[in-house]
């Protein structure tokens, strides 16, 4: 799941300023979850936006604000979203390019929100961040747990020499992960793995932007909105 939050209100009416009507995209999927970009927020954004002079034209709540054929659909569909002088997403960045790459390019597309990781969901309301997307995973040598990620150094070869009682000495409030990665493996009898040396992160796996095109492309027809 993507992990939001809300961009400074103050900073969106400044970006809206010489906009008279605005339409407005939820999510009601990642956003939803972290309470900033579900109805509840979606009513609260149009109430804030009428007061400050700002007619909202309309609201869309997609299922997943990431999927362009959803988007597709509510500009088909929704007369007030190709009339307003913008479109404001309560979504991840994701969710934004989508509409943005929708809309027409005259019609400004803008970010409520901020993105900040995919995270795992604990339960509701509790979200840790297990795995930054590197593109090559190592979690196969080190019981699960990410040294990529949950090492704020992002130590691939075993522990810095900061560790105290097992802390980690950036996140004090975190056991060191690989503390953790040594326990786990351990437990299963895999210890061997830790003597092993790693190279250095290739990077080059992860260079963005990333893409994977498990069909032919749509025909230009049919992209049309
Ligand atoms: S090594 Fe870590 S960051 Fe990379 S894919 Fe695996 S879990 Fe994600
Ligand atoms: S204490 Fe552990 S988790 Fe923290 S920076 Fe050092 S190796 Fe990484």
């Amino acid at each position: 799941m993507i992990i939001t939050k809300k961009k400074d209100i103050g900073k969106l009416l400044d970006a809206l300023k010489e906009k008279k009507s605005v339409y407005l995209f939820g999510c009601d999927s990642c956003a939803e979850q972290c309470a900033t970009g579900g109805q509840k927020e979606l009513d609260e954004m149009a109430r804030i936006l009428k007061d400050n002079g700002i007619e909202v034209l309309g609201s869309s709540l997609p299922e997943e604000t990431c999927y362009r054929q959803l988007i597709l659909k509510e500009y088909r569909t929704q007369e007030g979203l190709k009339k307003a002088d913008a479109v404001l997403v309560l979504a991840c960045g994701a969710g934004v390019r989508t509409v943005a790459d929708v809309a027409e390019e005259e019609q400004p597309v803008l970010p409520a929100l901020d993105s900040l990781f995919l995270a795992t969901v604990e339960r509701v309301g509790r979200f840790f961040e297990g795995c930054s997307l590197c593109g090559e995973c190592v979690l196969i040598e080190t019981g699960g747990i990410c040294p990529h990620t949950e090492c704020p150094k992002g130590l691939l070869n075993g522990p810095c020499g900061g560790v105290v009682d097992g802390m980690c000495e950036v996140n004090i409030d975190n056991e060191c992960a690989w503390v953790r990665i040594y326990n786990r493996l351990k437990k299963q009898d895999r210890l061997h793995l830790m003597k092993k040396i790693s190279a250095p992160k290739d990077h080059s796996v992860g260079m963005r932007p990333r893409k994977i095109l498990l069909r032919e492309p749509a025909r230009k027809a049919d992209r049309k909105k």
